[in-house]
């Protein structure tokens, strides 16, 4: 019997003959052809005005903290249930952030908290699409104008979802997508930043760039470069670049392997989760998600750790997820402590990832499938 990963990374079309071009070819720094049609698929399929793909996400989120002109007293508002890179983009700049707890529901940033969270020195909300499924981006919007702040999206589990029929990551005046191994379409380490604001257009160009004007060389702008801002390394080698086009390029294709495999998770442990007190996540009616994860609530920490050790058993290797960043002991220099944010450490103890990844074939589904329905709960 073999083992079940949490992940497995798989070609999906064309990625080797692609690398293998920009080696012929002779392009294998960034920004050259596979870069921009990178730049080019995602700015035509979601309609942004600008996308550069970065060395990764965590960077593009660091680019959005320049970008905003983040500086030391500023406060920034993140979910506490997310991923590090989510505020340490902006805490490195010196910004405190503040955290929001997240909605039971969807797991998403809690809207009905936000407001109570803003002070003069708010400068922007970092709302993460969880699992891939759309915020309360009209809240979310109307908080923002209403106390002039900046909403970046951190849209890595979120790209190809809609929130009413926008897709994530064209609703903030910047969003960033991850390309790391673990997300629906990769280049094994990779990003992206997403410009709405056109306000942003050319300084991240600069950013990007270690603080040069190179872009604009390259196009024929102008006749040198020079040293005009603050940047730094972000450009993403066109290496990996041929790699992630050839996924960009099959992401219909992408899309509805992992649909397909949620669907079935969904439906065939239905009864399974109702007899046995599991929550299964609640995807919202104006929300098209973008399956980035199918995971189980269990209905308590022994529960959790129980049917993650009779998977194990059985060489399926089930996953929990963020711990809460407020109780972080990197956090407690903000003074987080228990109970700031009740839903994200009840869930924190409970949620468990069942393994998903695009080359899961039906056998291998229906082996993780069986082995959950063969665990009681004890409720
Ligand atoms: C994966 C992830 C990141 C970081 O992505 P990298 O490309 O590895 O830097 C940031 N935020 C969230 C929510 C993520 O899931």
């Amino acid at each position: 019997m073999t083992a079940i990963p949490f992940n497995r990374s798989s070609l999906e079309g064309r990625e080797l003959e692609y690398i293998f071009q920009t080696i012929t070819i002779g392009q294998i720094a960034g920004d050259q052809t596979f870069s921009k049609k990178c730049h080019r698929m995602l700015e035509e399929t979601l309609g942004v005005k600008k996308a550069l793909v970065t060395t990764s996400c965590t960077h593009a989120l660091e680019m959005s903290a320049m970008l905003l002109g983040i500086q030391p007293g500023d406060e920034v508002i993140v979910p506490s249930f997310t991923f590090v890179s989510t505020p340490n983009a902006f805490v490195l700049h010196g910004a405190k952030p503040v955290f929001c707890d997240v909605r039971p529901d969807t797991l998403n940033l809690d809207e009905t908290k936000l407001e109570a969270l803003i002070t003069p020195q708010t400068k922007a909300i970092v709302p993460v699409h969880y699992a891939g499924v759309g915020c309360e981006m009209d809240a979310i919007t109307e908080i923002a104008k209403r106390h002039g702040l900046a909403i970046i999206e951190d849209n890595a589990h979120g790209l190809f979802g809609k929130y009413r029929g926008r897709w994530l990551g064209t609703i903030g005046g910047l969003a960033t997508q991850s390309f790391h191994e673990t997300k629906n379409i990769t280049c094994g380490e990779g990003g992206a930043l997403l410009i709405n604001d056109e306000r942003y257009m050319e300084r991240a160009e600069i950013i990007r760039e270690k603080g040069t004007n190179r872009a604009r060389f390259f196009r024929g702008q102008i006749d040198k470069y020079s040293w005009c801002d603050v940047g730094s390394s972000y450009v993403m080698s066109d290496v990996l670049a041929a790699f992630l086009f050839a996924q960009l390029d099959v992401w219909p294709f992408i899309q509805v392997k992992r649909q397909t495999l949620w669907m079935r998770y969904h439906h065939e442990l239905r009864d399974w989760c109702q007899t046995n007190g599991v929550r299964q996540p609640i995807i919202p009616s104006h929300c098209e998600q973008a399956y980035h994860m199918y995971y189980l609530l269990l209905p308590s920490l022994d529960a959790r750790t129980r049917l993650i050790a009779h998977l194990k058993s059985l060489g399926i290797l089930a996953v929990f997820h963020y711990l809460p960043l407020h109780l972080s002991e990197y956090a407690q220099q903000w003074g987080g402590k228990a109970g700031d944010c009740p839903v994200t450490e009840d869930v924190s103890d409970r949620l468990l990832r069942l393994p998903f990844f695009n080359s899961m074939t039906p056998e291998i589904q229906g082996r993780i499938i069986e082995a959950i329905r063969g665990f009681k709960a004890d409720v």
